[in-house]
């Protein structure tokens, strides 16, 4: 009596995980029953039961047919389809780590390209660069305000963090002909 249910426990929680994906095509979506590779099996003509990831497999009409009263499809027919061999299959992973492969490893030459450019122009490109207000708004009003009862319009901001980065930018050049790492007081002079 304990070993049936012991039995019936693992009958019933043996799905995809205790047996690798490459032992067998698919499990119908109805039956789990496993679909082996080169088997015939049924695919629905909807194009909703065959999204990339939520696809439906059915080992036969009948586990087609358990799949309509949920599915409510208005128009529905079951194509016969032959699963792939497991070779193709394989040949098919095998294409797919190569495919991304080697778009990492463009993407890391990519990266080293732009590290290289980085290093032999000095700086990246102007578009790339933070376009960040530079100026303190309120401190700014206030030494105009104070200094001649003026009001500062907005504008002003822009200008004036562009007049900033170009002065950075001239004391990066300053301290890169000096080879340091630092810019200073001094490179602004
Ligand atoms: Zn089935
Ligand atoms: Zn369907």
């Amino acid at each position: 009596m304990r070993r049936r249910r012991a039995s019936r426990g693992v009958a019933r929680g043996c799905t995809l995980a205790c047996v690798s994906e490459a032992e067998f095509f698919r499990q119908c979506t109805t039956c789990k029953k496993p679909i082996a590779h080169g088997a015939s099996y049924f695919k629905c003509s909807v194009s909703t039961c065959n999204r990339p990831k939520l696809a439906q497999f059915f080992c036969s009409l009948a586990c087609w047919d358990a799949h309509l009263p949920e599915a409510r499809h208005r128009d529905a027919w079951a194509e016969p389809v032959k699963a792939p061999t497991r070779e193709a299959v394989e040949r098919e992973q095998r294409a797919e780590q190569e495919r991304g492969a080697e778009a990492s490893a463009r993407k890391s030459s990519m990266s080293e390209e732009a590290e290289k450019r980085r290093r032999v122009v000095g700086a990246p490109t102007a578009d790339n660069l933070p376009q960040d207000v530079l100026i303190v708004v309120s401190k700014l009003k206030a030494y105009v305000k104070a200094r001649s009862g003026m009001n500062t319009s907005d504008g002003v901001i822009d200008v004036l963090s562009e007049k900033v980065r170009k002065l950075c930018d001239a004391a990066v050049e300053v301290a890169q002909a000096d080879e340091r790492k630092t810019i200073m007081d001094r490179d602004f002079k």
